[in-house]
């Protein structure tokens, strides 16, 4: 059988099967048009399990620099080898260049806020005036019964982790954030929630009378400060320390949410600034390696491997050359201890801010065709939903 016909056969019998369990109106119609899109590596359409790997500020450039940085070649990346690529735009509203706060937002609730702000409709007014609430990929999930995780190298109540738990006006709030993890709108909430920012939240949660004992007490949910605290026991373990070991805890969430017979959703967040070039992109390389850690422990035939970033940053490669460390310059310049916004290495000029153009988004596993060309990161919210056989007719923010 030729790969075409062995295609029409699978589509057939796709098609077929769906009507036959009295499928969603939806089904009819969105499965022959994915069919159609399919390329010869065509991935099977539905998921039972999401991972999505968000790398802050992790734009087009800045994996490039990264896979420069640490193999000295382009290309080297384990994710620049997923068959599946899109070009994802991350503007709010009302301007051209995105915070953490819209991009995320955008992401897991398929509806373009401002700046700012998480999860909220856009006629949310930063810090002043709630807009209605966006209803995240998360809670999405949980109302399915799906088990959940979030994980951040960064702070949990900070604006990327934030916009998959909880809504508010300003992503300044974590007294008013963190809370919404343990008061969840659908299902029992946030599973399995691993961050960092510890000192500052809980700084924000005594200014609101709260502390992290009487959110544990309350809610019956012990918040560990550090990863090897939770005991094996606790299925549903909730970390906030000073830092967070990322691979640790991502392998860590793993192995709890794949013990769920229902499917699940986990998004890591790896921060990838590149305001000190050298930190940001050993984390890509980092998050990287991590990433195709995860792929061995998959089966991709039912999970959704998605990496993204919220925007993009102003760092470029404008010289250099191969077997010459691309980041020639870096120490002296980190000796000299500069906080200037332009930062002029040998080989690599920072512009420290983030930037308008589109970033990556790519894909492998199950659901994975839908990430092509150019779209608004709104879509990738779709791809997901549509990954686990949640259609438009199911989702009517679309
Ligand atoms: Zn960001």
């Amino acid at each position: 059988m030729t790969n075409l016909s062995r295609r029409l056969l699978a589509c057939a019998l796709t098609a077929s099967l769906a009507f036959a369990a009295g499928a969603p109106a939806w089904a009819g119609e969105a499965a022959p048009n994915r069919m159609a899109a399919q390329g010869v590596d065509a991935s099977p359409a539905r998921a039972k399990n999401i991972i999505l790997f968000l790398a802050d500020a992790g734009g087009v450039s800045t994996l490039n620099a990264a896979s420069l940085m640490a193999y000295g070649e382009p290309l080297k990346l384990h994710i620049q080898q997923w068959p599946h690529l899109g070009l994802s735009e991350t503007s709010p509203v009302d301007q051209f260049v995105s915070d953490s706060a819209n991009g995320m937002s955008s992401i897991m609730t398929g509806v373009k806020t401002r700046n700012g702000v998480i999860s909220q409709t856009p006629d949310a007014v930063r810090g002043r005036q709630d807009g209605a609430p966006a209803k995240t990929l998360l809670e999405y999930a949980e109302e399915r019964g799906l088990r959940t995780g979030v994980i951040s190298s960064q702070s949990i109540a900070d604006a990327t982790p934030a916009a998959t738990y909880a809504h508010s006006n300003d992503r300044a709030k974590w007294g008013e954030i963190f809370p919404q993890a343990f008061t969840p709108r659908f299902g029992d909430g946030v599973d399995v929630l691993f961050g960092a920012g510890r000192q500052k939240i809980g700084e924000q949660l005594a200014a609101k009378g709260s502390s992290f004992e009487a959110l544990s007490q309350t809610h019956d949910r012990p918040i560990y400060a550090r990863l090897d605290e939770a005991p094996a026991s606790n299925t549903r373990p909730v970390v906030v320390g000073d830092q967070m070991d990322v691979r640790a805890a991502t392998l860590r969430a793993l192995d709890l949410l794949q013990a769920a017979p229902e499917g699940y959703l986990l998004v890591v967040e790896w921060d990838a600034h590149t305001d000190d070039a050298r930190k940001g992109l050993q984390n890509i390389a980092d998050f990287d390696r991590l990433i195709a850690e995860v792929e061995g422990r998959v089966d991709l035939s039912d999970t959704l491997l998605l990496f993204t970033a919220d925007h993009s940053f102003g760092l470029q490669v404008d010289g250099g050359r191969r077997g010459e460390p691309v980041l020639e310059g870096y120490d002296a310049w980190k000796a000299a201890g500069s906080d200037e916004d332009i930062v002029r290495l040998e080989n690599v000029l920072v512009n420290r801010t983030h930037t308008a153009e589109e970033v990556p988004a790519l894909a492998i596993g199950a659901g994975a065709d839908g990430v092509r060309g150019y779209f608004p990161n709104t879509r990738l919210f779709h791809v997901m939903m549509e990954a686990w056989g949640w259609g438009a007719a199911d989702h009517p923010t679309r």
